[in-house]
């Protein structure tokens, strides 16, 4: 079956290990979302499954084939990053459309999967436009263009909200999940945002220290958290 499974994921720093043996299996279609406070390694596991830090140990299965040694533009995976990680020199068109270039797609359909994402994204009047003359929810918007206008099978979140006003960021979730509807995707979903965890998850993954204290639906969290750690951190207002 598809998905994204994490079996005994290790990463050590030199000697220093930042995260201990991770168990995770993230079923086809589910919106997994990590939580857990701020160096408890949500970044880390995010970017081992990217393929952007190297897996120290265990494994990594996404759709049945082992990606501990696969390349990152071979996994099928896209990464929105909180930080945006747009081109500042490229109009919003070309930086959705700069994924598609490397690969060498046809003008033509670049030009017709830019024009539907930025339909999709509520960008068509702001396709010509630098990344500097943008709001910052247009721009998280572009970012997000950008992973989705790859049609990959995973999408990894990290903290992609966290740079949003609060009203932007309730907007955003939101349309976040519809488009995880809507594309069918895998969805694992970095936050150290309670609220933002309990909305959008199916499932959420509480980490602390490197480790997974609990998974679980959002309502068996809130009702029976393993121990204070999961009970505080989930039940403590925002
Ligand atoms: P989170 O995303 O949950 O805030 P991270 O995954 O970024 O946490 O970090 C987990 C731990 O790994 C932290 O203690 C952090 O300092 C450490 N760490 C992250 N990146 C590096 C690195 N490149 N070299 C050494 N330690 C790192
Ligand atoms: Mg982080």
């Amino acid at each position: 079956m598809a998905g994204v499974r994490l079996d005994g994921i290790v990463k050590a720093y030199g000697g220093l290990q930042v995260v201990h043996g991770i168990d995770l299996e993230v079923a086809e279609k589910e919106f997994v979302v990590l939580v857990g406070p701020s160096g408890c390694g949500k970044s880390t596991t995010l970017r081992m499954i990217a393929g952007l830090e190297e897996i120290s140990d265990g494994q990594l299965t996404i759709d049945d084939r082992v990606m501990n040694r696969v390349s990152p533009k071979d996994r099928d995976v896209a990464m929105v990053f909180q930080n945006y990680a747009l081109y500042p020199h490229l109009n919003v068109a070309d930086n959705i459309a700069f994924g598609l270039r490397i690969r060498r797609e046809k003008p033509a359909a670049i030009q017709a999967a830019v024009r539907e994402v930025g339909g999709i994204l509520g960008l068509t009047d702001y396709l010509e436009r630098r990344p500097a003359d943008l709001s910052g929810g247009q721009r998280q918007r572009v970012a997000m263009g950008r992973a989705i206008v790859r049609r990959p099978k995973v999408f990894l979140f990290d903290e992609p909200l966290s740079n949003l006003d609060a009203k932007l960021r309730t907007q955003m979730r939101a349309e976040i999940k519809r488009l995880h509807n809507r594309l069918g995707a895998t969805s694992i979903y970095v936050t150290h945002d309670q609220v933002e965890a309990m909305t959008l998850a199916d499932r959420i993954v509480v980490m602390n220290n490197g480790r997974i204290e609990q998974t679980g639906t959002p309502m068996e969290l809130f009702l029976n958290p393993a121990n204070t750690f999961v009970a505080s951190f989930l039940g403590a207002p925002p």
